[in-house]
């Protein structure tokens, strides 16, 4: 079984395009981040993909998606209520929790979005494990919270492994090891240059 995955469904063309700059990224407060690392990702995610960030404190109680037998909760659980959240057409919701996520089939899951309906889950838990430094967890969670995001711009994993859309198979050196940014090849308009977007 792999250990984790971030599962991103099949996607046509990947593009920065009108449509996906017409909308917001909201993130989705689940569980709150500190006010640094918030300011620090709304920042970030603002310079990078060029729309307004903003913020939206769900403050959920998401034992609906608790599964006992794992001890984990469910990401596809929380995806489907993310669904009923109102958003205005091409915004892109991300949800931040701090327990653990799994989806069927993956030990545990980093986080796992669904861009045609521009939603992703993104769990803190296991990005603050072996460290106690705050900096590292923060750049941890802004990598991955961009990661996820990316997908919602229909962006697919990629090879290069500096891309912050490099795959991490549940490997937090790997994280550790990659920029924060979408690469170029990741950004430019020509589709030859990227991996297809695949479930893995
Ligand atoms: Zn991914
Ligand atoms: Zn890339």
């Amino acid at each position: 079984m792999p250990r984790s995955q971030q599962v991103i469904p099949n996607s046509g063309s990947i593009s920065f395009s009108a449509d996906n700059k017409s909308g917001r990224i909201i993130l989705g407060l689940i569980s709150p981040l500190p006010g640094g690392v918030l300011s620090a990702l709304s920042e970030h995610l603002q310079k990078e993909f060029s729309v307004p960030v903003e913020t939206l404190e769900l403050n959920w109680n998401v034992s609906f998606a608790f599964n006992r037998r794992r001890n984990q909760y469910s990401s596809p659980k929380i995806l489907n209520r993310l669904k009923a959240v109102p958003q205005r057409t091409g915004d892109k919701l991300l949800a931040i929790v701090d327990v653990d996520l799994y989806c069927p089939d993956y030990d545990f899951i980093f986080g796992e979005a669904d861009a045609e309906e521009g939603i992703a889950t993104l769990s803190t838990h296991r990005l603050e494990e072996g460290t106690n430094d705050t900096k590292l967890i923060s750049k941890r969670i802004v990598k991955e919270a961009t990661h996820e995001i990316g997908h919602l711009f229909n962006l697919g994993h990629c090879e290069d492994p500096k891309c912050v859309m490099s795959f991490s198979v549940g490997d937090l050196s790997q994280i550790d090891a990659k920029s924060a940014s979408v690469c170029l090849p990741c950004k430019s308009p020509a589709p030859a240059s990227r991996s297809n977007t695949t479930a893995n």
